[in-house]
This record gives structure tokens, C-alpha cells and sequence, in this order.
């Protein structure tokens, strides 16, 4: 799948759109979902133009790929999630019905998460 420079998260990250921003770093940034599907639901983001997480492995420097991870441990940390827990999840694709084509893990908390897999 190639990168499209006109997703709704590129033009966040040009600052076309605002967002919720709850954390940021030299390569990755971190926002509130725009229809929360928990008590915490933040986005975390690469900077860099990354469709997936296949993609983000494959072509990011290692530096990028550290700041993502870190971002999401922060996310959660400061979400003060990591006693209670939290999910994290990332869609690829049409069986993961992925509406945004620049990779993004959501980080889900605050509530009970159910079974891991939805049935339907
Ligand atoms: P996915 O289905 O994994 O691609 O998730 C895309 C997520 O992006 C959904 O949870 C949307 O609610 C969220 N979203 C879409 N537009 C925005 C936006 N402008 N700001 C924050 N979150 C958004």
C-alpha cells in the first residue's frame, strides 16, 4: 500500500488540522482518539510517512522506531493506566478495517477491555 500524503494523520502532522495532543518526540506523536471507544483512547503515531506496521520494521531507523515505543510506554504511564491495564492495538488493512492509512497503536484503558477479539 503506498503512503497518501492527503490521510487524515499527515495533515495533523503538517499542523493542516488541529489534534488532542497528550505527548510528543523527535518521531512520534501521541493524541486523543476523536471518538474515544474508552475512558483513554490516545493515538500514537511515527512521524515519518509509514502506512503500517510492516512498513514502519522494514524502513525506519531504529531511532524512529525506539521513539514509538517509548511514546507508548509514556502514553500509558501518564494515562495512569498501568496499574488497572490497558490494550494496545494497531489495524492493518481491510480484515483489520482500518480506517487511516499512517500507522497509529491505540492505547486503550480506563475500563474493563473485554475479550481480546470481538466475534463480529
Ligand atoms: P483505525 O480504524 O485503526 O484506522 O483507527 C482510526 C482512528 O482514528 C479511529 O479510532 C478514529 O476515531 C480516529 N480518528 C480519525 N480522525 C481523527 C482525528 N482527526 N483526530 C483524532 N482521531 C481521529
Amino acid at each position: 500500500m503506498a503512503y497518501d500524503d492527503q490521510n487524515i494523520f499527515a495533515k495533523i502532522l503538517r499542523g493542516e488540522i488541529p489534534c488532542d495532543k497528550v505527548y510528543e518526540n523527535d518521531h512520534a506523536l501521541a493524541f486523543r482518539d476523536i471518538a474515544p471507544q474508552a475512558p483513554v483512547h490516545v493515538l500514537v503515531i511515527p512521524k515519518g510517512r509509514y502506512v503500517s506496521m510492516a512498513d514502519f520494521s522494514a524502513n525506519a531507523s531504529d531511532a524512529e522506531m525506539a521513539a514509538l515505543l517509548r511514546a507508548v510506554g509514556k502514553v500509558a504511564r501518564d494515562a495512569g493506566v498501568e496499574d488497572t491495564g490497558y490494550r494496545i492495538l494497531a489495524n492493518h488493512g481491510p480484515d483489520s478495517r482500518q480506517e487511516v492509512p499512517h500507522l497509529h497503536i491505540h492505547v486503550f484503558g480506563g475500563r474493563d477491555m473485554g475479550g481480546m477479539i470481538p466475534q463480529s
